[in-house]
């Protein structure tokens, strides 16, 4: 493996490709959003800074992760020579089944095609290519500079020896690999998801207010971030999605999205992407979390 492909550069995006780059791996990141691009070289650049003024980088390591990166708006050159591809567009099953299409037709035969989905079925994704034993799951978790863990999901064609390397790949970016099975959520997102909509039904029937919910999961739980904090973190959006995988995937109504959350979403107010969710993100300056406006008269403290 020398030669990765990350395509999407939002969130997750820009995160993936900085860490494969940090840790020596040539990077291509790939976004239809040359806007996007700008954005996520500049978030890097941030982290790196961040990185650096923690004694965990040299400014040297800096530039180096630097020019390890390229960025493409034409997925055709940015694959042409990819050992592995990861994909971490938007979660919606249409866009990344569309995306794997076109990567096996693009991607030389040997490249092996990773989704960064959250939720979404590995085994349809694989179905859409006709290499479905070189598809597999890598899920980072967000920020991925600095989390450990990668959920390594093993579709249902997914071969041992694609799996090794994964594993692999995993262990050189010094994070914790856990292989799970094919199934809705994976491990991750069905146990988070469901604790997060919880914690959004409490707010809606007005059982507590953002900060009383988050302060009890934060000082109840140990949890390092409230789970309504956590939504905005992650962007409301891709939980709503999540949640549908959810629910159709299991049938059950258990996993409903909670109707606020579906309401924030169709509003625009996806969480710290739009500056705007459970919280207002709009004076960066601020180091306490600032209750969005909508939410703050309620609660029991109020
Ligand atoms: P995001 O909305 O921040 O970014 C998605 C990016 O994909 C956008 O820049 C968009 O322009 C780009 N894109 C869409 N279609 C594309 C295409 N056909 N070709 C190239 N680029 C395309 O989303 P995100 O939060 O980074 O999520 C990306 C993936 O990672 C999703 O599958 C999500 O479920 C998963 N994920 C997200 C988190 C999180 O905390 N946000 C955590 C783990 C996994």
């Amino acid at each position: 493996m020398k030669n990765i492909t990350v395509i999407g550069s939002g969130t997750m995006g820009n995160g993936i490709a900085h860490t494969f780059a940090q840790y020596g791996y040539s990077v291509s990141l790939v976004d239809l959003d040359e806007k996007a691009l700008t954005k996520a070289i500049q978030t890097i650049q941030k982290n790196l800074d961040r990185q650096i003024n923690k004694n965990k980088l040299t400014a040297d390591d800096k530039i180096a992760t630097l020019n390890n990166l390229r960025t493409f708006t034409d997925l055709k050159s940015a694959v042409s020579k990819a050992d592995l591809v990861i994909e971490a567009a938007t979660e919606n099953e249409l866009i990344k089944s569309n995306l794997f299409k076109d990567l096996d037709n693009l991607c030389p035969s040997n490249t092996i095609l990773a989704s960064n989905t959250s939720s979404i079925s590995i085994t349809r994704l694989a179905s859409h290519t006709n290499r479905p034993d070189k598809v597999i799951g890598m899920h980072f978790m967000n920020p991925v500079p600095m989390m450990q863990l990668v959920e390594v999901i093993k579709g249902y064609d997914t071969s041992e020896t694609v799996t090794n390397k994964i594993l692999k790949t995993a262990a050189k970016l010094q994070k914790v690999p856990v292989v799970v099975q094919d199934y809705p959520g994976f491990i991750a997102n069905r146990i988070l998801m469901p604790m997060i909509n919880e914690a959004i039904y409490s707010l809606y029937e007005g059982v507590a207010g953002v900060i009383e919910i988050d302060t009890v999961m934060k000082l109840g739980m140990a949890h390092p971030m409230g789970p309504l904090q956590l939504a905005d973190f992650i962007g409301l959006d891709v939980c709503l999605a999540i949640l549908k995988v959810l629910y159709n995937g299991f049938g059950n109504a258990k996993y409903a999205p909670c109707p606020l959350l579906v309401n924030m979403v169709a509003a625009g107010h996806l969480g710290k992407k739009t500056a705007i969710g459970f919280y207002n993100y709009q004076q960066s300056d601020s180091k306490e979390p600032v209750v969005a406006a909508r939410f703050s008269n309620v609660g029991l403290s109020t």
